[in-house]
This record gives structure tokens, C-alpha cells and sequence, in this order.
């Protein structure tokens, strides 16, 4: 799949550039094709890119969709991320939000594949911690769910977590949801016709010959 064939796809949902891979000069070549929002998994390497390109006078989005350590909190709120879509769990939430000085839109990272390795909230605590960390932690604007779909070639699999996900987002709708990150190269379209409206597409767009 080439780049014009992904944006058509995406037409209608927003596309985050996994930008892991690249560098700083990879991720302004895809600026200039197109690209606005980028994500990136490490605070270090999201404040090191960021840094590069400062003077460039891009119009980048910069996303956080990895698992945040608490002693990088301080330097991930210095990024001024448009959207950390990564928190995982009340503790981190109530970390971030005391040392926050303006309000940051975050996602509610969901375990939907009820994997030991992955991070996020388990399905069934996740509506009752969404509503706890709206209601504790002011700074905190919560906008969705986040979800890494199951690591499987079942795809019925996948399909289920996308499902589960989908499902919790419909419930959080009516407290003010309107995000729903999910899908990746191998299992975005999936994700979209599971409902996904954000997509976040790191070596499909950057590894292909
Ligand atoms: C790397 C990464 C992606 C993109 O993964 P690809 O399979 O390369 O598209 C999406 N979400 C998160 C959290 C990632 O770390």
C-alpha cells in the first residue's frame, strides 16, 4: 500500500504517524506528503524531535501513545502533547494531573486484548475509572479510549478486542468521549470498520520499500 492509498482510507478518521522508526528529518519529508499528527512511544525521543523541528515552523501535532515512567512525567508535560493517549491506569492519572499547570487531553488506554504484557485498564474497571479520573483529576481532559489490538493472526481476535474497546467508547459517549485510537499497520482496517476514528500507523507508512 502506497501513501496515497492509506490517506484514502483514512480519509475519515485522523491519522497519527507512529514516527518511532524515523527521525527528525523523515517525519518533516512526511509533513511536506501530507502528515500533521505524530506519535511517539518515548518522552525522550517525542522532546529530542520536537527540539529538531522547532524552528521549522511546522504545524505538528505531536501525540504520546507509549508507556509513560514516572520519572519522565515532568518532561512529558513540558512537550505539550496535543493528545496523551496513553494513560494506563488512576495512579499514573493522579500523577500526571498534580504536577500539571494546564489541562491536557488524554485517552484511556484499554486493555482490551486481556494481555499479561500489554498495559491499560481491564475492560470491565474501565468505565468506572474513566468516570473516577474525569471526576479526580481536573487537569486531565479526558477524550476516549486507546487500545493495542490483540498480537495475533486470529483475526477474530483482534476483532473481538476492537469490539470490546468500541463498546466502552459507546458507553463514554455521553461523558463527552469523542476519540476512539485504535488500529495499526497490520489490523487498521479492521479497526475501522470496528469503529475506530483515530488510527496510529507507524511501519506501514515508514517500512515500506
Ligand atoms: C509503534 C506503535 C504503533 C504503530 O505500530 P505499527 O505496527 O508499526 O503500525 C501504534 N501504537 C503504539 C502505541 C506504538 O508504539
Amino acid at each position: 500500500m502506497n501513501l496515497e492509498q492509506i490517506l484514502e482510507k483514512a480519509k475519515n478518521v485522523r491519522l497519527v504517524a507512529a514516527s518511532k522508526y524515523v527521525n527528525a528529518e523523515i517525519i518533516k519529508e512526511f509533513y511536506y506528503k501530507g502528515l500533521s499528527e505524530f506519535g511517539e512511544n518515548q518522552v525522550k525521543a517525542l522532546s529530542e524531535k520536537k527540539e529538531i523541528l522547532k524552528n521549522e515552523n511546522l504545524a505538528i501535532k505531536w501525540h504520546f501513545i507509549g508507556t509513560l515512567q514516572s520519572n519522565k512525567i515532568n518532561l512529558l508535560i513540558k512537550q505539550r502533547p496535543i493528545l496523551w493517549q496513553s494513560c494506563n491506569s488512576l495512579k499514573l492519572a493522579h500523577a500526571v494531573n498534580k504536577r500539571l499547570d494546564y489541562t491536557l487531553d488524554t485517552l484511556l488506554e484499554i486493555n482490551s486484548a486481556f494481555e499479561e504484557s500489554k498495559s491499560g485498564i481491564e475492560p470491565n474497571k474501565a468505565l468506572e475509572e474513566y468516570l473516577q479520573i474525569k471526576e479526580e483529576c481536573k487537569n486531565l481532559n479526558l477524550k476516549g479510549v486507546m487500545c493495542i489490538g490483540t498480537h495475533s493472526n486470529d483475526v477474530k481476535m483482534i476483532q473481538k478486542s476492537f469490539e470490546t474497546t468500541y463498546k466502552i467508547y459507546e458507553n463514554l459517549q455521553k461523558y463527552g468521549a469523542n476519540i476512539c485510537s485504535m488500529g495499526m499497520s497490520k489490523d487498521f482496517e479492521l479497526a475501522l470498520k470496528c469503529g475506530s476514528n483515530m488510527l496510529r500507523l507507524g511501519s506501514i507508512l515508514f517500512k515500506s520499500p
